[in-house]
């Protein structure tokens, strides 16, 4: 049995794109090809995280080898939604303002490479407080330190610049004009295209937890027999890492359960769509949404954590309770969606940390391998700075202890949103 190797290289726009991957990640019927060579680092994982990593060590001119058993951004992966939040805004967590600053250039960038400009959406991002809500006088702080462009609005100019919104008990907000969404499965898609086209090589293939020799991993193994050799490994495997790795993060990693809803605007009014409406965020009441790109929706999503699921058997339905309560909400902020139906829904899943700080570290007792993701419901934004980070730091160099695994508590707080 051979491990497919598949390049999609050749194939333009997203359609095609989508269609090359499709007959392969079934392992059935497409010609399989023997990778017979071994890679300066092999990336297990191809959603932002490890779709970034492999392009950004590619750049720096290592044999990378990109590998998934779903295919990049699939739909159970949690890359794999329509639309991710760009925004810059993180209470006083500078860090995450600065990275996301950072990636957002070098997803412009990749855009532009990639003749694919049309993924980020540049609608602003309002951010919804009430009183001295700390985390948004944090960011506003923190905003104006690192210069991003923001304005700090009172409720009468929110009410006149969106009237479509019924503040409630909002009393200000701040708006990121040069902020919005990213289209997010094409971007990530588009991201281990770049990486392929750089001369990284894609294998579909589902790897087994890993049976290291000593202090270092000699080779992988795949679920179907094959073996995949590289200098060093970095498993992005979002929410599945603690199936892989479970005595270390079987009990670090939340993995819980998110719904997200699209409502349909009333025929012919535009006042929810992309254009007259920014990204929002109401974190009083832990939801935030997106306007209607392109006629899929007005996206409205909940925050809080949901309860624990299974990545590979879960049946992505909503339930009937959430989708009451977000009809509800959006009855409530935006008068004009009462009795709009739900049009799309998504289950996704976040994998959290016990604080929401990512894991980016050295397994503590194999060498080369690398352990990469708890992307805590905000990651996709800090793909590109998280593909840097790790290319700088993968054949020495200290990490953040943000980032460390000897951070991670077994009972979560959430401090990062
Ligand atoms: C509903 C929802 C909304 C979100 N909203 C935002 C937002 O607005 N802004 C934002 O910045 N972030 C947001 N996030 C968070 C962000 O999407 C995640 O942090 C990010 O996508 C995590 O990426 P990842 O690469 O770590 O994991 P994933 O995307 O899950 O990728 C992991 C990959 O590993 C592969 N894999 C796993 N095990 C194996 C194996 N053994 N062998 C081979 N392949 C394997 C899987 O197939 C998968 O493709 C949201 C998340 C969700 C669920």
């Amino acid at each position: 049995m051979k491990t497919t190797r598949r390049r999609f290289v050749k194939t333009a726009g997203v359609g095609a794109v989508g269609a090359a991957l499709a007959p392969r990640l079934a392992f059935g019927g497409a010609p399989a090809v023997s990778t017979g060579r071994g890679y300066d680092v092999a990336v297990i994982g191809a959603g932002v995280f490890g779709s970034w990593i492999a392009l950004q060590l590619q750049r720096s001119g290592r044999r990378v080898a990109l590998i998934d058993g779903y295919g990049p951004a699939n739909a159970r992966s949690s890359s794999g939604g329509q639309t991710r939040v760009i925004r810059m805004g993180y209470g006083d967590k500078e860090i995450y303002s600065r990275w996301s600053l950072r990636s957002l250039d070098l997803w412009k960038e990749l855009l532009v490479e990639s003749a694919r400009t049309v993924f980020f959406q540049k609608t602003g991002v309002l951010w919804m407080a009430r009183g001295m809500d700390p985390l948004t006088v944090k960011t506003l702080k923190t905003l104006e330190q690192l210069d991003v462009p923001h304005e700090r609005l009172g409720r009468p100019e929110l009410v006149a610049r969106w009237p479509q919104i019924d503040p409630g008990p909002i009393t200000w907000a701040i708006h990121e004009p040069e902020s919005g969404f990213m289209m997010a499965f094409h971007a990530v898609q588009a991201t281990a295209l770049r990486a392929e086209a750089m001369g990284a090589e894609y294998l579909a293939a589902r790897i087994a937890p890993p049976a290291a020799t000593g202090n270092r991993l000699d080779a992988l193994a795949t679920t179907r027999g094959d073996k995949v050799s590289a200098g060093s490994y970095i498993f992005a495997c979002g929410p599945w890492l603690p199936r892989l790795f479970p005595e270390l993060l079987g009990d670090r990693f939340f993995v819980t359960r998110q719904e997200v809803f699209y409502l349909g605007p009333p025929a012919g009014d535009e006042r929810f769509q992309v254009g007259a409406m920014p990204v929002w965020a109401d974190f009083g009441e832990q939801i935030y949404g997106l306007p209607d790109f392109k006629g899929r929706g007005f996206k409205i999503a909940p925050d809080r954590h949901g309860p624990p699921i299974d990545p590979d058997s879960h049946e992505r339905v909503v339930t009937a309770e959430s989708t009451a309560r977000v009809l509800e909400y959006a009855a409530r902020r935006f008068p004009a969606l009462a009795g709009s139906p739900v049009v799309n829904s998504e289950v996704c899943q976040y994998t959290n940390t016990s604080n929401g700080d990512f894991l980016i570290d050295r397994h503590p007792e194999i060498e080369n391998v690398w352990l990469v993701g708890g992307g805590s419901g905000h990651g996709f934004k800090h793909g590109p700075a998280i593909g840097e980070y790790v290319t700088a730091r993968i054949d020495g160099g200290e990490v953040d202890p943000r980032f460390s695994l000897a951070s991670k508590e077994t009972v979560q707080s959430r401090a990062v949103y």
